[in-house]
């Protein structure tokens, strides 16, 4: 039980965070979704969060995903899970299957393998392309100066509809100027949404114009192993 209350708390506070963060940015709150980032987490601690009114959820294995979620699911009406850590090219058919979206697009293979699947199965999940804003050689994304081609060649070649951005910043560095690239880049691109900001960064993202922040540690807790 002190686990629900725990965990109760910890989203009602991210909640009241991101409200206050909307009103110093004269921003409306519902401009921002709260993505509920529940990975190792067990359905028994995710329940609680569910419980208070959280019905969107984020996961970055989709193995994990699919262990855990159908069940949830199946039980909860209005559920929507997004994808937020990178995706192989043969997990994507399983992905569209499994997520309402994916914040990880980022290499031609993939792209090809998600349209593929999208048509088959009817499906079309909302996508972000994922940009490696520090450019981290073990990270996945598009390079910055590779973005505007890259999204180019999502429409052009592949016929997809990318709804937004999503970045991680690297952790050594200050988030802000991370976060404002990437807003920069989706500006004249066209692109609306802006999946940036975690625990510890989700309010600084809002001032610069995340759409959805992906909070995990901050609601459930911290994790066991990463
Ligand atoms: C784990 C994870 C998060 C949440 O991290 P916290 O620091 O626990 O909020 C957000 N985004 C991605 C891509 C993650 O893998």
């Amino acid at each position: 039980m002190a686990v629900a209350v725990a965990t109760t708390i910890g989203v009602e506070h991210v909640r009241d965070k991101i409200a206050r963060a909307c009103s110093d940015a004269g921003r409306d709150p519902a401009s921002v979704t709260l993505i509920a980032v529940s990975k190792t987490f067990a359905a028994e601690q995710i329940e609680p969060v569910i419980a208070v009114g959280q019905h969107v959820f984020g996961e970055n294995r989709v193995q994990e995903a699919k262990a855990k979620w159908p069940a949830l699911t199946a039980k909860h009406a209005g559920i929507e899970l997004h994808l937020i850590g990178p995706l192989q090219s043969n997990k994507a058919k399983e992905a569209v299957a499994l997520f309402d979206a994916i914040h990880s697009v980022d290499r031609p293979r993939l792209c090809e393998v998600l349209a593929k699947e999208m048509i088959r199965q009817k499906r079309s999940p909302l996508l972000f392309v994922e940009i490696n804003t520090g450019a981290e050689p073990q990270k996945a994304g598009v390079l910055p100066q590779e973005a505007d081609e890259f999204l180019k060649q999502c429409r052009d070649r592949y016929g997809l509809i990318v709804s937004g951005l999503m970045c991680i910043p690297p952790l050594e560095d200050a988030p802000g100027p991370h976060f404002a690239l990437t807003a920069k880049i989706a500006r004249r691109n066209g692109l609306k949404l802006l999946s940036m900001g975690m625990s510890a960064d989700y309010t600084t993202a809002i001032m610069l114009g995340a759409t959805h922040v992906r909070v995990g540690s901050a609601i459930f807790g911290e994790r066991a192993e990463a």
